[in-house]
């Protein structure tokens, strides 16, 4: 592992060279965070074992949670999977290259280090240019998990993964903030009927119109002891700060009264409060701290904001971050409220 991480920025003169640095890296088996539409991810050659492995190291992540492989093309989508279902091409047609995996049969090349020991892959092309340039140039799949410490809340600047990985890892591409702010939607397409593992930017709806049928088969909480992962991430907790955090759900009023209850009892016992807020109820709550989810009715606003705001309220010294739970749950709002259920460590039903 080397100690030093190199950083090459977009714009920047040396970024171009440093993409072709970064794809050398790829193939001699090193790691690489590079920006996607969804999150930042960290990358190697998904066929090597020993470079994959390097992954797991630098993030601390479980060896049985499986890795998303990225690919460029459908040549390479051919090496990797087999038996392709008509409704996963489908799905291809419509929505690659962009923010859905799709788990499909794995081919023996890919290895069990990156499939978690399952007979499935997960595959998505995504649609970031510097990220397909980095997959091109590199000739490899590369097998890329969200580029934070296992747990922590997903990366969405390289500001987050200096944060998390500076010195794990041999290489950032700095590409900006990311579009989307979420992880991919990733469905299981090697049953009867697709389901899906984890809502993102691509919904339920978007998959029922295109193939006809899914099924929801996520939970917006972590697993219990004993109950049965369809994926393996269910079973760890995810997106999580240090700081603890509180869910507020309900009615408008009711939410509003709620915070304004916790933030006073905090401040009676002496303890400072941030607030993951919308704009409309931020008008009318004061804390020692607040970050800005956008406005209620705008979800994909919120899904760009929660994890740099969740990131931001960790580094203010607080003693609790509560959430304002009045988004709006339509379209990418489930997938919002999918995050910020799990990264709670409390939820109040006001
Ligand atoms: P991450 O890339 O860290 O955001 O996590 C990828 C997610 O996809 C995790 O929740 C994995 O458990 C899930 N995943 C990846 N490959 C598979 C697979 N072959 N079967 C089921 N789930 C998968
Ligand atoms: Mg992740």
């Amino acid at each position: 592992m080397k100690s030093r991480t190199l950083v090459f920025k977009f714009g920047d003169k040396d970024f171009e060279a440093g993409i072709n640095r970064a794809a050398d890296i790829i193939r001699e088996g090193g790691t690489v965070a590079f920006p996607t539409e969804t999150v930042y991810g960290l990358g190697a050659d998904a066929l090597n074992a020993e470079a994959v492995h390097k992954i797991f190291k630098a993030k601390g992540r479980p060896a049985d949670n499986p890795l998303i492989v990225h690919i460029a093309s459908r040549d390479q989508c051919s090496e990797l999977a087999e038996e392709i279902p008509a409704d996963a091409l489908r799905l291809m047609d419509l929505f690659w290259p962009g923010p859905l995996t799709l788990i499909l049969k794995a081919k023996d090349i890919v290895p069990d280090v990156t499939t978690g020991g399952l007979d499935t892959v997960g595959l998505r092309m995504p649609e970031n240019p510097i990220a397909l340039e980095l997959i091109r140039r590199s000739e490899r799949p590369i097998a890329a998990p969200s580029a934070n410490t296992s747990g922590s809340p997903s990366p969405t600047t390289a500001r987050h993964v200096i944060q998390d990985l500076e010195g794990k890892i041999d290489v950032i591409l700095d590409g900006g903030p990311t579009e989307i702010g979420l992880e991919s939607t990733v469905v299981d397409m090697t049953g009867d009927v697709p389901v899906i593992l984890r809502p993102g930017h691509v919904t339920a709806e978007n998959i029922r119109e295109c193939v006809g049928d899914v099924r929801i088969g996520y939970k917006d909480r972590t697993l219990e002891e004993g109950e049965v992962a369809r994926s393996p991430g269910m079973k760890y907790t995810h997106y999580s700060p240090k700081t603890s955090v509180i869910l507020i759900e309900g009615d408008v009023e009711d939410v509003r009264k709620a915070i304004e209850e916790v933030v006073s009892e905090c401040h009676q016992e002496g303890e400072r409060v941030g607030l993951l807020m919308t704009e409309e109820t931020a008008e009318f709550v004061k804390a020692d701290e607040i970050y800005f989810l956008g406005k209620r009715d705008v979800p994909a606003q919120a899904a760009r904001s929660i994890f740099m705001g969740l990131r931001h309220l960790d580094n203010t010294n607080l003693d609790l971050i509560v959430v304002d739970g009045t988004l709006n749950k339509e379209g990418i709002g489930a997938a919002v409220f999918n995050r910020l259920r799990k990264a709670a460590d409390r939820i109040i039903n006001a």
